[in-house]
């Protein structure tokens, strides 16, 4: 054993030793076979045994059977090799795979560039054979130049023969299609750039290469852009790159918009808010606000505008407006077309009209009391504004009690058509007058017919012929005069003719066919309205449609309630009232207005929806009608500012008549400096609405025969806005004239007192200067004003600091005496001016 056997430190060092002996070796030489207890190990098998075995990192590698680690059994041995070994042939494997992609890869780049030259290849070739057809024009040109020439050189070589020889030669040349069109192609002209394209192309190629994966899919875009479109590909490209930037500075710019336009549909109710206009067309806000500004409306975004003007702001816009006239609750009342089988014929309402005087009242009065003195039940009559006579033949006639224009056209204007046939009275002894003219014209608009009652005709000076003849100037041609409006002769006064009226009245109706059908929800329009003390908010409704029962639930305008009861003209209690009927309601929960539509509906929940809905949007567009001010609409109100001064009333009373007789005498009040103007006028108790608005507009609120309600007597104690009560219409009348006076500027007169002259005018330290003075005329007056004239124009106008006579301060001096003047804090005064004195009378003024 040799040393360096020897010095080998201890060690369980593999030798080729049988399983359970280790050899020991010692300092001193000697060596040892010892024989150990094997332990069986559990053995850790590599994760990657190809990894393993072929890191070598062991200094025994696996593959080696004869240098197997100490400790593993032969079958572990055995497995691991077989591992080993199937890791390299997948290694092995891999390397081939990888090596064969490779190679296909590099086919595959290899096929590109043969297809990509041999498309180019064949693209030169096209180039050349399209340049070759080119060239061979122009060589056919220039040999048909040199041949041109030749012949010119053949008549010259005739003269000078060694000149022939050259110019022979020169023609030759010149003739000689030179070198073939490809060689010389490929030599000249385009040939250098074609090489450029090449090298970019090549270029571009290596760059898709390099990006790994994508390169056959860029390679391809290309050879097929390059060989189908050569330089043109690259500048498609280029131009759609510029488009692009085109498109997005266009939109930059906000042309983009307007290009990808929408035309919407946009849902316009009555009014509209200036915000959810805008929402609607999707649009911003603030281009609302400015279209609208440029249409001449001062509004904000939040202000409501009307349904005409917005849709004139759609219409800029460019979208479209489509109107939604009612809210969808509105759409639970009935409004389902009645078939012809459930008409039933109805009784006609009749309106009488004519000129103030005519005998309007007397005429109703006359037709009323005669029905009742001819044996109708009752007897007592009600005032209701509307009543029902039997005609001679037994057939119905529903009278409105409420002659005048106004009510008429405000009926029609609250979209209720209640008359079926208007009466035109004209006095037989007065015939046609501008309020008959009125009446006709009133009819005609309102498409109803006419009956023409001439009355008085009990008068001497009754002239029917005469008022027939009038009517026939206002296209009103009567019967008598051949035409198809029916004419009667009647005298209010003794009765007669009444009955041939109604008769005119019932064959009317029948020419009209006026028909309803009474077994559906009611439908009426409201006749008059009032405040009842006892009973509450009462309206005489005049059904139009359907039947009207006790216990109905119903809308009507901005009102809505349960029919706790039904009265008839005659004052009594019914269970229902059926089309034409006038008939007292009550029942309700506020006071409605003349004119209002009352519609039946199933549920108080959908009543009061309706009226709730109602309501507001009313409020909407009462906001939207003072928002909605153009700007000449509010210069031409700052111009009436100037001059004319308004005292802003708000007028509530118990009935219909009361408040539209106060509104027109009210209306009179006033001359051309100061006017009154009604803002609202209504019928019932004065609420915190109307407080609301008289605050608003610094009005004060005129109750005639009502009172506030307890919220609107505190809210317009806190908010100081005046409430009066009155009883008498002509008191109510009086106080508004005084009011008004009070609100005229008073008159400021001015009277001349005196004049005088200015004679020298002395220096007086502490005094400053003083004019001498004649006075020329009246008196002056100390404590007046005074002017100063010079050459008849004011140059100072103020008051007196002193006035003299001799050294004592007067308080006048009359005319012909001489005095002392000084002005307050004026000192420019020179002899030969004029002193004017006057004095200023306030004087009140009253409305004539
Ligand atoms: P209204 O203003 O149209 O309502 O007219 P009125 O009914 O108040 O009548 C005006 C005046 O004419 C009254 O003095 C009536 O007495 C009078 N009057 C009305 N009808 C007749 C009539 O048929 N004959 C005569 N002689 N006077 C009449």
């Amino acid at each position: 054993m040799s040393d360096t056997d020897g010095k080998k430190p201890l060690g369980l060092g593999g030798g080729p030793r049988g399983p359970g002996q280790v050899k020991q070796s010692f300092s001193h030489g000697r060596t040892k076979a010892v024989a150990v207890e094997v332990k069986r190990k559990r053995v850790v098998v590599p994760q990657k045994p190809g990894a393993a075995g072929g890191a070598g990192g062991g200094s025994q590698p696996l593959g080696d059977p004869s240098r197997r680690p100490a400790g593993i059994s032969d079958a572990e041995m055995e497995r691991r090799l077989a591992a080993l070994r199937a890791a390299k042939a997948r290694e092995a494997e891999e390397i081939a795979q990888r090596a064969a992609d490779e190679k296909a890869r590099d086919e595959e780049r290899q096929r590109k560039r043969d297809e990509l030259e041999a498309r180019e290849r064949e693209e030169r070739e096209l180039a050349e054979a399209a340049r070759r057809k080119v060239e061979e024009e122009e060589r056919l040109k220039a040999e048909e130049d040199a041949k041109v020439k030749r012949e010119a050189e053949i008549a010259r070589r005739a003269a000078n023969a060694p000149a022939k020889v050259a110019a022979a030669n020169a023609a030759t040349t010149v003739a000689q299609p030179g070198p073939p069109p490809e060689e010389r192609s490929t030599r000249t002209g385009p040939s250098p750039r074609k090489t450029d394209r090449e090298r970019e192309r090549e270029d571009r190629e290596r760059a898709a290469r390099a990006k790994g994966g994508d390169d056959s899919r860029r390679a391809g875009k290309l050879t097929l852009n390059a060989a189908l479109e050569g330089e043109g590909g690259r500048t498609r490209s280029l131009a759609a790159m510029k488009r692009k930037q085109e498109k997005a500075r266009q939109k930059a710019m906000g042309f983009g918009q307007k290009a990808e336009k929408q035309v919407r549909d946009v849902q316009l109710p009555e009014t509209i808010v200036v915000q959810e206009l805008a929402n609607r067309m999707a649009e911003r806000a603030a281009d609302v606000v400015k279209a609208l500004m440029k249409m001449g409306m001062m509004v904000n975004m939040n202000q409501p505008i009307d349904a005409d003007t917005a849709e004139l702001v759609i219409e800029e816009f460019g979208h479209r407006a489509v109107r939604v006239s009612d809210a969808d609750v509105e759409q639970v009342i009935d409004t389902v077309q009645d078939k012809d089988e459930d008409l039933r014929p109805r009784p006609p309402v009749v309106t009488i009209m004519g000129h103030v005087d005519h005998g309007k009242t007397s005429l109703l009065d006359a037709i009323r009391k005669a029905n009742v003195v001819s044996g109708e039940a009752g007897g007592i009559t009600q005032h209701i504004g509307a009543y029902q006579v039997t005609t001679p033949n037994g057939s119905l006639v529903s009278f409105l009690d409420t002659p005048g224009h106004a009510a008429f056209t405000s009926m029609r204007a609250r979209g209720a058509q209640v008359t079926d046939i208007v009466i035109l009275v004209v006095a037989a002894d007065d015939s046609v007058m501008p309020q008959t003219i009125e009446a006709i014209n009133h009819a005609k608009a309102a498409k109803v017919p006419m009956i023409v009652a001439i009355n008085k005709c009990d008068k001497p000076a009754a002239d029917a012929q005469k008022v027939r003849t009038e009517l026939l100037q206002h296209e009103v041609v009567v019967e008598a005069m051949s035409g198809d409006v029916q004419d009667v002769e009647v005298s209010a006064l003794t009765g007669k003719g009444l009955d041939s009226l109604l008769e005119a009245i019932a064959l009317q109706a029948e020419i009209l066919e006026l028909k309803s059908n009474p077994n559906r929800s009611a439908m009426g329009a409201v006749i008059e309205a009032k405040l009842d003390v006892g009973r509450g908010p009462v309206a005489t409704v005049l059904v139009q449609n359907g039947t009207l029962r006790k216990g109905d639930i119903f809308v009507v305008g901005e009102k809505w309630g349960k029919v706790r009861a039904l009265i008839n003209d005659k004052g009594e209690t019914i269970t229902e009232a059926g089309p034409s009927v006038p008939v007292e309601v009550l029942g309700l929960n506020g006071t409605p207005e003349a004119g209002d539509v009352l519609n039946v509906v199933e549920t108080e929940a959908q009543a009061r929806e309706i009226a709730d809905y109602r309501e507001q949007a009313a409020k909407d567009k009462r906001a939207a009608a003072g928002a909605a001010t153009t700007l000449e609409q509010l210069m031409a109100k700052a111009k009436a500012d100037a001059d004319v001064s308004e005292l802003p009333v708000i007028v509530k009373a118990d009935v219909q008549g009361s408040a539209e007789a106060i509104v027109q005498a009210l209306e009179k009040v006033g001359n051309d400096e100061v006017r009154v103007r009604v803002l609202h006028y209504g019928v019932g108790a004065i609420t915190d609405s109307d407080v609301g608005l008289a605050e608003a507009s610094g009005a004060p609120v005129i109750g005639f025969n009502v009172r506030a309600n307890a919220t609107a007597r505190n809210s317009a104690q806190q908010k100081g806005v005046e409430i009066r009560y009155y009883s008498i219409i002509y008191d109510l009348i009086d106080d508004i004239k005084k009011a008004a006076s009070g609100l005229l500027k008073d008159e400021v007169r001015e009277n001349f007192i005196g004049y005088a002259k200015i004679l020298e005018v002395f220096k007086i330290t502490g005094a400053g200067n003083v004019a001498g003075c004649l006075v020329t005329e009246g008196v002056a007056r100390r404590s007046a004003g005074v002017r100063l004239l010079r050459d008849n124009v004011v140059i100072h106008e103020g008051t007196l600091k002193t006035l003299k006579r001799f050294k004592d301060e007067v308080k006048e001096v009359q005319s012909g005496q001489e005095c002392g003047m000084a002005f307050e804090r004026y000192e420019d005064i020179r002899a030969g001016d004029v002193i004017e004195i006057f004095e200023r009378e306030t004087v009140e003024r009253n409305l004539a």
